[in-house]
C-alpha cells in the first residue's frame, strides 16, 4: 500500500508566534490519525519553533523551498544543513509560485530535489500545467517536462523518498478544483511516466498528492480517486479544523 501524505503549505502566512499556536491545536486535533502521514509546511522563521512543538507528535515539518548548496554567499538563501539541525523532514520544491515569481527552472528544482535527498530530506516535487497549456492541449507535455526535469539523475533507490505532487496552476487559490476525473487522469498519466523511466514497482510505491482548492468538502472524493494519495492543501491549512478535516477524509 502507498503512503497516503497530507502536507499543508501555509505558504507566506502566519508568524511564529501564530504558527506556534496553529501547531499545537493541529496536532490536537490530529493525533489519533494512524494510515495517513500528515505534514505541515511553514515559514522559515516558524520552522525550529514549529519542529519543538511537534516533536513527539504524529505532524512532520517541511519547508517550503530551499537552496540545493550547504552554505557559502548565497544571500537570504537557506541550506539543507541548516533544515536537518531543526529536525525538519520535508521540502516543498518547485512550487508553482517558485517557477513563476522566482524564476525556478526545471534545471534549479532537479538541484534542489538532488541535493534534498543527499541531505536526507524528503522533497515534494510540485508539476502542473497552467490554464493556457490545458486550453491548448499541453497539460501532459508540461506535466512530463516538469516530472522528467524534476527528476532527472534520481535513482531508483532514490524514488523510494521523493513525493510527487500534481497541482494544476490554475485551480491554486482560486477556488476551482479540478474535478476528481480531471485530476484522477493526470495522476494516471505521472505514475505511468513513472513506470516508464523506473518500473512499476516504483511507480506504485511513490506518493502522488494533488494540489488546487483542496478543501474539507472535496476532498473526500478527490483522495479517493485511484491514483490520488493525498493532498498538497494551501488555504485550507491555515484552520487547523479544516486540515484536520481533510486528514481525516483521506482513507
Ligand atoms: P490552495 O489550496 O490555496 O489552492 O493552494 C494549493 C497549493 O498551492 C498548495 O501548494
Amino acid at each position: 500500500m502507498r503512503k497516503l501524505i497530507v502536507a499543508g503549505n501555509w505558504k507566506m502566512n502566519k508568524t511564529n508566534t501564530e504558527a506556534v499556536k496553529t501547531v499545537s491545536e493541529l496536532k490536537e486535533l490530529v493525533k489519533d490519525v494512524k494510515n495517513v502521514e500528515v505534514v505541515v509546511g511553514v515559514p522559515f522563521t516558524a520552522l525550529s519553533d514549529v519542529a519543538k512543538e511537534l516533536k513527539d507528535s504524529n505532524v512532520k515539518v517541511a519547508a517550503e523551498n530551499m537552496h540545493w548548496e550547504e552554505k557559502g554567499a548565497f544571500t537570504g538563501e537557506i541550506s539543507p544543513l541548516m533544515l536537518k539541525d531543526i529536525n525538519v523532514e520535508y521540502v516543498i520544491l518547485g512550487h508553482s509560485e517558485r517557477r513563476e515569481y522566482f524564476g525556478e527552472t526545471n534545471e534549479i528544482v532537479n538541484k534542489k530535489v538532488k541535493s534534498a535527498l543527499a541531505h536526507d530530506l524528503k522533497p515534494i516535487l510540485c508539476v502542473g500545467e497552467q490554464l493556457e497549456d490545458r486550453e491548448s492541449g499541453n497539460t501532459e507535455k508540461v506535466v512530463e517536462d516538469h516530472v522528467v526535469g524534476g527528476l532527472k539523475d534520481l535513482t531508483k533507490e532514490d524514488m523510494l523518498n521523493v513525493v510527487v505532487a500534481y497541482e494544476p496552476v490554475w485551480a491554486i487559490g482560486t477556488g476551482k478544483t479540478a474535478t476528481p476525473a480531471q485530476a484522477e487522469e493526470v495522476h494516471k498519466f505521472i505514475r505511468g511516466l513513472i513506470a516508464k523511466l523506473y518500473d512499476e514497482e516504483t511507480a506504485n510505491e511513490i506518493t502522488i498528492q494533488y494540489g488546487g482548492s483542496m478543501k474539507p468538502a472535496n476532498a473526500e472524493e478527490l483522495i479517493s480517486q485511484k491514483n490520488i494519495d493525498g493532498g498538497l492543501v494551501g488555504g485550507a491549512s491555515l484552520i487547523p479544523e479544516d486540515f484536520s478535516k481533510i486528514v481525516k477524509s483521506a482513507k
